[in-house]
């Protein structure tokens, strides 16, 4: 069943290589101090020059693509993004011009004799 599920193991393994490294590794290394006093010097992640473990929060999400990705993440109806946002303003706007021309209609009619003043108390 688990026959053709490849072992890991130390020469086939490829995460963490730039974590794997002996003394003589030429790379970067971390320089926070220790508990002890002494450097840390585990392998220094390249933009802050300190390890994963020293290298503090992360700062979120810089490229297009990782924003786009945190965005979709965090969406959970997209009710209220800047596109539907403006729709609802679009909407908004055309019932408060349906409603006015309508106080206009309502108006004129009861200037013409067409309703009663207060037809809406006398419609049943
Ligand atoms: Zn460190």
């Amino acid at each position: 069943m688990f026959g053709d599920i490849q072992k890991i193991t130390k020469s086939n393994l490829l995460k963490g290589i730039p974590w794997r490294f002996g003394v003589n590794w030429p790379g970067k290394r971390c320089e926070a101090k220790t508990r002890k006093g002494t450097p840390c010097q585990r392998p220094a992640k390249l933009p802050v020059g300190r390890c994963r473990l020293h290298g503090g929060a992360s700062t979120g999400p810089r490229t297009e693509d990782g924003l786009k990705r945190l965005a979709a993440s965090k969406t959970k109806h997209g009710r209220f993004t800047k596109l539907e946002r403006e729709k609802a303003k679009v909407r908004a706007e055309q019932g408060r011009i349906i409603r006015r021309e309508l106080k206009e209609l309502e108006t004129w009619f009861i200037d013409n004799g067409h309703l009663k003043k207060n037809w809406r108390k006398d419609w049943h």
